[in-house]
């Protein structure tokens, strides 16, 4: 064939030791598997699959019906759901196609505050989920930094919205499917629980799983559950129809079915009893470099966590030092997550006051308690010094020493 493109793989390599040698802590992220990229990779991009197994518009597709049917019924079997659709390119066009299914222009849809957790698409103004429907938001309290429960009732109650999701991107805590159902019995909306952070953690058996509450449950393939970029819808077959309408042809053209081969791979990888140790570790981890982050004086919002993530409140640690400078020094020192709004930050999305921290990605790589005491330190450690360049240079260091030891990607 060709000759290799040596200017864009001289890029990927550069990525690659990246990946390898710096401290992966952005809670939205994971390394997948070589299986789950070799079937990224595969000649599965080559085809065009408009439709459904046994319901295609062009020829060819036997084999790519076998291989969608296996993601399919992977899926509904790891989560015990009726139905799946694993088409969604990514977790915001899932959340789109529900939104394209059951509901109508200007409907009422309830969800969780940007500002305080929430996800651009759950009819955030900025978002087509917030210019279709009508937003309205619940928050978490100011005492405890955390959902209640009585408050998002009384809110449905009065707002009679027709679909509540719960679910969300920064928020550290359990979210509980069977109060929100009973919340959207009460009130007669629909329930869509939004798992794409803690997919992984559900079909882990570290968090509870929402399928037996929701209507629909919508999650990503690639952050805790850690297989290929991309979206997965499930549902109770009384909405299976409609979902599938929505997503094709609503709302996506031809699927990435050599993505949909991948998100089958990690289905099957997410069902061994080695996810269910991996799931727990990630939150054993998340608790562990919590509780180190506050013995180096920063504040954990809500008090702590329990799952993945944590968001951290920078002020205690130091009161000028915003969540943008923070980001900016770590990436200097080779610790990359991301600044992140804290619940009501008095400073904007693009400066903040916390970060947001998470551990799916350090778990995979091997990392246990000790290493995150360790993360914890030198995190302290380069914002401490932050205008030293020596001493940043000594953390990025030990940050590249401590990942030749748990490195992702080896060989
Ligand atoms: C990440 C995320 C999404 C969107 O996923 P993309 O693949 O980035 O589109 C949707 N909802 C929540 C709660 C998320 O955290």
């Amino acid at each position: 064939m060709t000759q290799r493109d040596d200017a864009l793989f001289a890029i990927l390599d550069r990525e690659l030791e990246r990946q390898n040698t710096t401290l992966q802590l952005i809670a939205s992220e994971n390394f997948a598997s070589r299986a789950v990229m070799e079937a990224t990779g595969s000649v599965l991009t080559n085809k065009y699959a408009e439709g459904y197994p046994g319901k295609r518009y062009y020829g060819g597709n036997q084999i790519i019906d076998e291989v969608e049917d296996l993601a399919r019924d992977r899926v509904t079997a790891l989560f015990g759901a009726d139905h799946a659709n694993v088409q969604p390119h990514a977790g915001a066009n899932a959340n789109l196609a529900v939104c394209l299914a059951l509901l109508k222009p200007g409907d009422k849809l309830m969800g969780m505050r940007l500002d305080q957790g929430g996800h651009l698409s759950h009819g955030q103004p900025v978002n087509i989920s917030g210019q279709l429907y009508e937003g309205i938001a619940y928050g978490v309290t100011e005492s405890d930094e955390r959902l209640d429960y009585d408050q998002i009732r009384d809110l449905a109650k009065k707002e009679r919205p027709k679909m509540v999701i719960a679910g969300a991107t920064a928020y550290s805590h359990v979210i509980d499917p069977e109060i929100f159902r009973s919340i959207c019995d009460e009130t007669g909306a629909l329930f869509l629980f939004d798992a794409a952070h803690i997919a992984g953690l559900i079909a882990g058996g570290a968090h509870p799983n929402p399928v037996p509450f929701a209507d629909v449950v919508t999650f990503t393939t690639h952050k805790t559950l850690r297989g290929p970029r991309g979206g997965c819808i499930l549902s109770t077959a009384e909405h299976a129809a409609a979902i599938d309408k929505a997503v094709f042809p609503g709302l996506q053209g031809g699927p990435l079915e050599h993505v949909i081969a991948a998100k089958a791979v990690a289905f099957h990888e997410a069902a061994q009893p080695e996810f269910r140790d991996y799931a727990h570790q990630v939150v054993t981890n998340a608790r562990a470099l919590a509780a180190a982050l506050a013995g180096e004086g920063f504040r954990l919002v809500s008090g702590g966590t329990d799952n993945h993530m944590m968001l951290v409140d920078l002020r205690p640690f130091d009161a000028d030092l915003t969540g943008k400078v923070a980001q900016e020094t770590l990436d200097r020192a080779g610790i990359t997550l991301n600044k992140n709004q804290i619940p009501n930050d008095p400073r904007s999305p693009f400066v903040t006051s916390g970060l947001r921290i998470g551990t799916p990605s350090m778990t995979t790589a091997g990392m246990r308690e000790p290493e995150m005491e360790a993360i914890a330190a030198l995190i302290g450690r380069a914002l401490r010094h932050r205008e030293d360049q020596a001493e940043l240079d000594g953390v990025r260091r030990d940050v590249n020493l401590l990942c030749s030891k748990f490195t992702p990607y080896p060989g």
